[in-house]
């Protein structure tokens, strides 16, 4: 008999799992993957760290996150600095100096605070959609070139019906700053995030290949508590009808050149390019390889974002006001679900960085074992 069932061995169910093992409970880790650390996986391929779903950089404000997860790997010191392909024209985000200076030859902050100022009167309200926010924030020529075509191939959906907050993730910057996030901590794992979930994972027991919903029956009879950190509208077998998610089919290639695109991040701004992104992974690393050797291969993913359907990973939960009003009935029903909790981005619905779904795991670990 274990003390705690925890259903997905992503990052939310590995913290959980390392906090109850300390705590000397007993624990079982299931996963359907045949691997470990979920959508943060990563795999060494040609010497590169491969981030298979999606590019994970870990940043964080908060100092107990950061000395928790140093405990498990150290980081190195990469910084994201994306840069924005609009046809052809290159800009850096975040929206910063550098940006302003390439859109309007602005040379000072306060010339490029006077040009966000005349463009933002078109919004004479309180942004009520992300395209208001966007505009008030950065004006409409930003707006246009940096942030619509992206945003709307992103999300499926046009700028006005989405909520404001997915923009203001994004900081705007009157210094010449391309450090993409405003945290006081950042870096890459060393060595990658498999091996991070494994440190987390060490001397639990985990089984792969297994899916919870099959032998539900049964695993729940394994344990007192359920973990349980899939999709939570999966859980109750859609009853209320799908939460929608984005999803991401990725179209990745090895290429016998060292240097493809001379960033970690390139984003494709334009509306027409079919994909978002193209990642390539080396330099999240610095075109290094464990070794500090210079990696002659290079590996590129191209991102293109869908509407999530059955069957597809879920990576992006739609956060919006008809998607969260239905998350809150299918939250009424899990709190019936007294031996369940629920748990990370698909268990809550939300748009959660790594750091706030290892804070919120440290937290539920804390409400639980003390
Ligand atoms: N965004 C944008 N242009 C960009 C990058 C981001 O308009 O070049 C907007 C877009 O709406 C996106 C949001 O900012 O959904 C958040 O982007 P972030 O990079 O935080 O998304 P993630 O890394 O989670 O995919």
């Amino acid at each position: 008999m274990f003390d705690y069932l925890i259903v997905g061995a992503g990052l939310y169910g590995a913290t959980f799992a390392q906090q109850a093992k300390r705590a000397g409970k007993k624990v079982l880790v299931i996963d359907k993957r045949s691997n470990i650390a979920g959508n943060i996986y990563t795999k060494n391929i040609e010497k590169i760290n491969f981030h298979k779903y999606g590019a994970h950089i870990f940043h964080t404000n908060n100092t107990e996150v950061w000395n928790y997860i140093n405990q498990f790997s150290s980081f190195n010191r990469f910084t994201n600095s994306p840069v924005a392909n609009y046809k052809g024209e290159l800009y850096s985000l975040p929206f910063n100096m550098f940006t302003f200076n390439k859109m309007w030859g602005v040379v000072t902050p306060d010339e490029a605070l006077a040009m966000i100022e005349k463009q933002k009167k078109e919004i004479t309200r309180e942004p009520g959609n992300l395209e208001e926010q966007a505009i008030s924030l950065v004006g409409r020529d930003i707006y246009e070139k940096l942030i619509k075509g992206y945003t709307e191939k992103q999300w499926g959906r046009d700028c006005k019906d989405l909520p404001t907050f997915i923009i203001k993730r994004l900081p705007v910057r009157f210094t010449f700053d391309n450090n993409y996030f405003n945290a006081l901590y950042q870096g890459i794992p060393i060595g990658g995030y498999t091996k991070l979930v494994e440190n987390l994972l060490d001397g639990i027991e985990v089984h792969l290949n297994k899916d919870y919903f099959i032998n539900k029956i049964e695993y729940d009879a394994l344990a007192d508590k359920v973990i349980f950190t899939g999709a939570i509208d999966e859980y109750f077998n859609y009853c209320l009808g799908n939460l929608e998610y984005r999803s991401v089919r990725f179209e990745t290639e090895i290429l016998d050149t060292s240097n493809f695109q001379g960033n970690a991040a390139v984003n494709y701004t334009d509306k027409e390019t079919p994909w978002t992104r193209i990642i390539e992974h080396k330099w999240f690393e610095f075109g290094k390889d464990e070794n500090g050797n210079d990696i002659p291969k290079t590996i590129i993913s191209r991102e293109y974002s869908t509407e999530w359907k059955l069957g597809d990973v879920p990576y992006y939960p739609v956060n919006d006001e008809k998607n969260n009003k239905l998350y809150q009935q299918y939250k009424e029903l899990a709190k019936k679900e007294e031996h369940v909790i629920f748990g990370g981005r698909l268990g809550e619905y939300k748009y959660y960085d790594m750091d706030a779904v290892i804070a919120s795991a440290l937290g539920m670990a804390k409400l639980l074992l003390e």
